[in-house]
């Protein structure tokens, strides 16, 4: 798929995806979702993006604070005062952004201990794509990846 200005592209298609997500036939979207998600992971590369680590912070759940405080050798609490505040919805989540363990070449420092949310960003092969319409739209506007497969969606709901 042809990604030039997908950003602007996505943004003008925002009530069209919506209607999509909202209206269309849940089951086939659903069922069309992981080979699509697959799909759009082939075109896009996440070293050369990570518009998500630049721009979202993940929640980071209990087993997630756990798991990274013993990878960092830290005590919960120092990750949590040196890195996390609790956000609306009582989430801890990121105090800055970029995240603080995206290195310059945009890989992960803690990869394979990394947050949940992380691992399932952006959810393009998860029914929270119809579940949270609204996540779904504001991922489509800074994941590339989540912008063709909206896309393809649309093609197949017959535009
Ligand atoms: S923990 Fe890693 S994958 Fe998650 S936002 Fe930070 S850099 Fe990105
Ligand atoms: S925004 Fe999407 S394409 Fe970019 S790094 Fe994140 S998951 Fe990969």
């Amino acid at each position: 798929m042809d990604l030039s200005n997908w950003e602007k592209r996505s943004k003008e298609q925002q009530k069209a995806y919506k209607r999509m997500l909202e209206k269309g036939n849940k089951n086939k979207i659903l069922k069309a979702l992981p080979d699509l998600h697959e799909e759009a992971f082939e075109q896009v590369d996440c070293l050369s993006c990570a518009n998500c680590c630049k721009n979202y912070s993940p929640r980071f759940k209990n087993p997630d604070i756990k798991r990274i405080a013993k990878r960092l050798g830290m005590k919960e609490g120092d990750l949590v005062a040196r890195y996390l505040k609790l956000d609306s919805d009582n989430d801890y989540v990121l105090q800055q952004s970029p995240c603080p363990f995206l290195a310059a070449d945009n890989t992960c420092d803690i990869y394979e201990d990394r947050p949940s949310d992380c691992r399932r960003y952006p959810y393009t092969d998860e029914d929270v794509v119809i579940k949270r319409v609204p996540l779904t739209l504001k991922n489509a506007t800074v994941c590339p990846a989540t912008f063709i497969v909206l896309e393809k969606l649309l093609e197949l709901e017959g535009g």
